[in-house]
C-alpha cells in the first residue's frame, strides 16, 4: 500500500483546485507538484455519457489518477483494503487523487457531465485488474510478506518531487557539479552543523579522500573498529596506510576509547570511529585521546545521518566525517553518492581538489587526484529527501520502540542498547541471538519476513585481507558476526508490519 512520507495510508485525497472565474469565463489550473501528486503521462476525458452509465469498475496496479468533474456531476466509489469511501464530484474546484491499487467505480452521472482523468502512466493493459474478486486476491498476495527493505515503497509525494527535481536537472544541462550540487552541499553542511560539505561519488571515496586530504598515506597507521562494513578498512588500505583493527564493545558493537589507547603506536595518525547501525560512538573519551596524541579523527557516519551525540549531530564531532548516500542508507540517492563534511575549510578545499582530478583551477593539477564527484541528479534528489529525513528518522525511532517494547524480556535474545547520551537513527535494528541466529532467520523466512546480516563475515576474516589477521584475534567482532540478525525497520514499514515481526519472533522463542 502506498504511504505518505509520515507513513499513513491515503487511497484517495480530495484536493482543492485553483479555479478563477471572470467575465471572460472560468480558468482552472492543476499543477503536478501542488494538486495532482504525480507527473502526468496521459489525459483522457469522459463526455456524452448515456443515462444510467457506469464507468470504472476496475483497479490499477501501478497507475495513479487525478479525477476532475468539469461540469455535471458523478459519484466516485473507492475501495482499498479496509478503506471504502464515496465522493460526489460536481465541481471543477475539487480533484480526487487516487493512489495505485484502488478499486474505483464511477456512476450516477448527471446529464451533460464532463470528466477529465489525468493518469500517471501510459496505457498498459497489464496494469488493469477488471474483476473485483481478482483485485481482492491481488491485495491479499501483497500482504503475504514483510520485506527487509523495499525501495519501491518510496512514498508517492516524494516520488513526484524527485521526478520534478530530475526534470529540472535535465533542463539545466549541468550534470556534474553546478548549482544543484552546491545547493545540496550547503544544506547538508547545515544539517550536520558544520561549515562545509564536499560531495563525492560514494561513501568509500568520501572516507579515502578525507584521509588523503589529511595527508595520511604510506607508513601511517589508522585505528578503526573490527566490526564495521568493510569499506571503513578498504579506505585506509586505498591510501596506502595500515588499517589497525581494535575489537568493539560487546554491548553497543562500537569502538571504545580504552581499546584505542592500547592500539596506539608511534605511527598512528588517525582514528575512524564508526557510528554503526545509526548509534553514535562514545566520542568524548575518544576525542580526548586524539587530542593528547594529535591524531586525526574521521567519523564514518555512513549509517548515521541525523544521529545525535549529547545533542550534537554526528559529522560535527571529529575533524571530518564521511557519509554515504547509497540507496539503502537513511538518506539514499538514486545510485552511488557520498559526502565529506568538516569545519576545517582548508581540509574541505583540499578534499574537493582531490575528488576533482587534484585540480582547483581547470586543467591545472596540483596533486594526484581522482574523479569522484557528486552528480547534479543525485544532489537534486538528495535535496528532496533531505527535507524528509528528520520525519523519517523519527519514524525509525517510533518503529524501533515497538520492537524494544515487544521483544523485551525474552531469554536468549539480546536487544540493541541505547545510551542516554545518544539519539540513534536506527539504520539497522540488530538483535543478538547467540546460538540460534540462523534458526530464527529461517523461521522468519518461512513466515515471509525478510531479514539481513550485518555482517556475516568480520573484516579481519575477509579473503581480501587473508594473511593480515587471524581467526580469534577479535572475539567480540566474530561473535557479533555469528549471532546478529537485522529485522525489517524502514520508515515505509507500517506499525502493523513491525507488530507482525514481533509476534513471529515471540512465537519462535515460545516454541
Ligand atoms: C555504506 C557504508 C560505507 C560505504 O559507502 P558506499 O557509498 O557504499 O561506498 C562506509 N562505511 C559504512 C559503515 C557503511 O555502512
Amino acid at each position: 500500500m502506498a504511504r505518505q512520507s509520515d507513513g499513513t495510508d491515503h487511497p484517495v485525497r480530495l484536493v482543492p483546485v485553483t479555479v478563477m472565474p471572470s467575465e471572460s469565463g472560468t480558468l482552472g489550473v492543476l499543477q503536478a507538484s501542488e494538486h495532482i501528486g504525480f507527473v502526468p503521462k496521459r489525459v483522457y476525458f469522459l463526455t456524452h455519457l448515456p443515462e444510467g452509465a457506469k464507468r470504472g469498475a476496475h483497479a490499477h496496479r501501478r497507475l495513479r489518477q487525478c479525477i476532475v468533474c468539469l461540469s455535471g456531476g458523478v459519484t466516485l466509489e473507492v475501495i482499498k483494503r479496509e478503506h471504502r469511501s464515496i465522493h460526489r464530484l460536481d465541481t471543477p474546484g475539487t480533484a480526487a487523487i487516487l493512489d495505485a491499487g484502488c478499486w474505483r467505480d464511477l456512476f450516477d452521472f448527471a446529464p451533460g457531465t464532463v470528466v477529465v482523468v489525468i493518469a500517471s502512466e501510459e496505457y498498459d493493459p497489464g496494469d488493469y485488474i477488471r474483476s473485483f474478486e481478482e483485485f481482492r486476491q491481488w491485495e491479499a498476495s501483497g500482504d503475504a510478506g514483510i520485506p527487509y527493505l523495499d525501495l519501491r515503497r518510496t512514498p508517492a509525494d516524494v516520488r513526484r518531487d524527485i521526478t520534478l527535481a530530475l526534470d529540472d536537472v535535465v533542463q539545466s544541462g549541468t550534470f556534474v557539479g553546478g548549482p544543484q550540487v552546491a545547493g545540496f552541499e550547503e544544506r547538508f553542511a547545515d544539517f550536520c552543523g558544520v561549515a562545509s560539505a564536499v560531495g563525492t561519488g560514494n561513501g568509500l571515496d568520501a572516507l579515502s579522500i578525507a584521509l588523503r586530504a589529511a595527508g595520511i598515506g604510506v607508513g601511517d597507521e589508522v585505528i578503526l573498529p573490527a566490526h564495521s562494513f568493510v569499506a571503513t578498512a578498504l579506505a585506509v588500505t586505498a591510501v596506502g596506510a595500515e588499517p589497525v583493527l581494535v575489537d568493539v564493545d560487546p554491548e553497543l558493537s562500537l569502538i571504545e576509547a580504552g581499546a584505542i589507547a592500547n592500539a596506539i603506536t608511534l605511527r598512528t595518525r588517525a582514528i575512524i570511529p564508526v557510528h554503526l547501525y545509526g548509534h553514535p560512538a562514545d566520542m568524548d573519551p575518544l576525542l580526548e585521546i586524539a587530542a593528547a596524541r594529535n591524531l586525526f579523527v574521521l567519523e564514518d557516519a555512513a549509517q548515521a545521518h541525523g544521529a545525535l551525540y549529547k545533542g550534537r549531530p554526528v559529522g560535527s564531532l571529529g575533524d571530518c566525517a564521511a557519509f554515504s548516500f547509497y540507496p539503502t542508507k537513511n538518506l539514499g540517492a538514486l545510485g552511488d553518492a557520498g559526502a565529506i563534511v568538516t569545519n576545517d575549510s582548508r581540509l574541505a578545499t583540499v578534499a574537493r581538489s582531490v575528488a576533482n582530478y587534484g585540480s582547483v583551477q581547470r586543467y591545472h593539477h596540483d596533486r594526484l587526484g581522482v574523479n569522484s564527484r557528486l552528480d547534479a541528479m543525485q544532489a537534486a534528489m538528495l535535496t528532496v529527501k533531505l527535507g524528509h529525513i528528520e520525519a523519517w528518522n523519527a519514524r525509525r525511532r517510533a518503529l524501533a520502540a515497538i520492537y524494544l517494547e515487544g521483544l523485551k524480556d525474552i531469554p536468549g535474545l539480546l536487544l540493541p542498547q541505547v545510551r542516554d547520551w545518544a539519539t540513534p537513527v536506527w539504520h539497522v535494528f540488530a538483535l543478538r541471538v547467540p546460538g540460534r541466529r540462523d534458526s530464527l532467520r529461517e523461521a522468519l523466512a518461512r513466515a515471509s519476513i525478510g531479514t539481513n546480516l550485518h555482517y556475516p563475515v568480520p573484516i579481519h576474516l575477509q579473503a581480501c585481507y587473508s594473511g593480515r589477521w587471524s581467526a580469534g584475534q577479535f572475539p567480540v567482532a566474530e561473535a557479533i558476526c555469528s549471532d546478529t540478525l537485522s529485522l525489517p525497520l524502514d520508515p515505509t514499514h507500517a506499525e502493523d508490519e513491525i507488530h507482525r515481526v514481533v509476534d513471529a519472533v515471540r512465537r519462535f522463542f515460545a516454541a
